[in-house]
């Protein structure tokens, strides 16, 4: 068994911004970061090879340092300086204003990283290329073990575990729906290996849809590509509004229906002073964690039944490049979105048939496609993702499901509340797992504060 002072299992932003933050505190630390990627820093979002499969903010928007907004701006400026990402120059817009390709972000956050710890010189990251597949607590520390058995014991321990693509579990016992995997949203060249004119299936129109449209365009496809979703909503094109009124800051209880009546009529009131009603909207970020936490279950049940679509439509907005493809896509009739549920899919000899049931219609019907991808999103109930490390934690209680089975329970200090209920002096979490405490809990600012609060704790 090798002791560490720190365990965290993830080495995607979260993981690796928390390291970041664990070595600029005082003192000596060894943190061992198990991430079975090649490089820490990238996890799903940031491994993304396309220029085209950018950030959906600016840069102005997106510092890993909560202490220090501009941070990203300045280091995009001094790195397109220095002649690195050549291609901002046809954007001719400031920096601040540019939404840097998502593998470049990455490595934004592995400079920051590598400049704390040459800061630290007591302290060291190891990063272990392995998958955990167990936890135990033990003794007043965790035990981490890794594919193989070789295990690891440290006081604490981080899951920071990140998404789980919808496209890669199974769900035991259900349709067809969710258990086929079909193209990978971001890889151009199993892409170019589509027909150049078939007609390609996306199922789901969130921003992965985006990204795949950016994928396909990248492999060269020309064809007809309908994209299907529950409720037949795009995302919403990115712009940058001015700041708006935070009419929210005094309010803390209010119904799903009664936010949504006030920022209803907030956006009717910038539209009425030529303002973007995007303004209005973007003021509600701030609150939504504090929003959500005061909510009772049956609110939450409602925000979630009934808002969810509005909400992930408008809030989790295009950014430009995506956004100028879609409209290009639309207006050429290459691309067609409805609203429909997938019922099955079936593989062909030269294709894929998907078995939909179109809004409003009983009856399913068939369409066929040479190709599917499946952008349909993340799996965020750790009792449907089908890999040993959930598994595991589960079977032990010492994790619960979060609410509304939304990632796992925990207080808001990020400590993990087992299945007795009692919060973990050992275990924590951050990022995407604790949605059901935040409901927003995966956006770059979001891990940034998380992991910025989780390392003072742990001072
Ligand atoms: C495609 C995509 C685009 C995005 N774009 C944006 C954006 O533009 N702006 C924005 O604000 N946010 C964006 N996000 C949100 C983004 O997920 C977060 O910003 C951030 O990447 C979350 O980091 P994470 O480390 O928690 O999760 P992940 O990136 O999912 O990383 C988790 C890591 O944990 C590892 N892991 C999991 N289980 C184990 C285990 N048992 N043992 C060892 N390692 C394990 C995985 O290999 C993975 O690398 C995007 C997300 C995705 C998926």
């Amino acid at each position: 068994m090798t002791n560490a002072d720190v365990l965290i299992i993830g080495g995607g932003l979260s993981g690796t911004l928390l390291a970041m933050q664990l070595l600029r505190l005082p003192g000596a630390r060894h943190i061992v970061v198990f991430e079975p990627r090649a490089e820490l820093g990238r996890g799903e979002a940031y491994s993304a090879t396309e220029l085209g499969h950018t950030l959906n903010a600016n840069a102005a928007r997106m510092s890993v340092d909560p202490d220090a907004p501009d941070d990203l701006t300045h280091w995009l400026a001094a790195h397109i300086a220095a002649g690195g990402w050549p291609e901002a120059a046809a954007q001719a817009v400031p920096v601040a204003e540019l939404f840097p390709p998502r593998a470049l972000f990455g490595r934004y956050a592995q400079r920051r990283l590598d400049e704390a710890l040459a800061a630290a010189p007591r302290s060291s990251v190891e990063h272990v290329r392995a998958e955990v597949v167990d936890l135990f607590t033990h003794q007043g520390g965790a035990c981490v073990e890794v594919e193989g058995g070789k295990r690891w014991f440290a006081p604490r321990a981080v899951l920071a575990t990140g998404v789980f693509a919808a496209s890669r579990t199974r769900r035991a016992g259900a349709g067809l729906a969710t258990a086929f995997a079909g193209l990978d949203p971001w890889d151009v060249n199993a892409m170019a290996q589509v027909p150049a004119n078939g007609r390609v299936l996306i199922v789901g129109a969130g921003l992965t849809m985006i990204d795949a449209l950016v994928s396909l365009q990248q492999a060269g496809h020309r064809g007809p590509i309908q994209v299907f979703s529950r409720h037949g909503l795009l995302p919403q094109p990115r712009r940058q509004p001015p700041p708006w009124p935070d009419f929210l800051a005094q309010t803390l209880h209010a119904s799903p229906r009664q936010l949504s009546a006030e920022l209803r009529r907030q956006c009717r009131l910038a539209q009425a002073q030529g303002v973007d009603w995007q303004a209005p909207l973007d003021t509600v970020r701030a609150h939504v964690g504090r929003l959500w936490s005061h909510a009772s279950e049956f609110q939450r049940r409602q925000f979630v039944r009934h808002l969810r679509p509005w909400w992930e439509s408008h809030h989790h907005r295009s950014p430009p490049l995506g956004a100028a493809l879609l409209a290009h896509l639309q207006a050429a009739g290459r691309l067609h979105i409805e609203a429909a549920a997938l019922l099955e899919a079936t593989g062909l000899p030269e294709g894929v048939q998907l078995l939909i049931r179109r809004r409003g219609e009983q009856q399913p019907v068939v369409v066929q496609g040479c190709a599917v991808i499946n952008s349909s999103g993340i799996e965020y109930d750790w009792r449907r993702v089908d890999k040993p490390l959930p598994r595991q934690l589960l079977a032990r209680g010492l994790v619960r499901p979060g609410p509304l089975a939304l990632g796992i329970d925990a207080h808001a200090s990020g400590a993990v509340v087992d299945a007795q209920g009692s919060v973990s002096q050992v275990l924590f979490a951050l990022g995407p797992p604790l949605r059901g405490l935040w409901w927003e809990s995966t956006a770059v600012t979001d891990v940034a504060a998380q992991a910025q609060a989780l390392a003072r704790l742990f001072s």
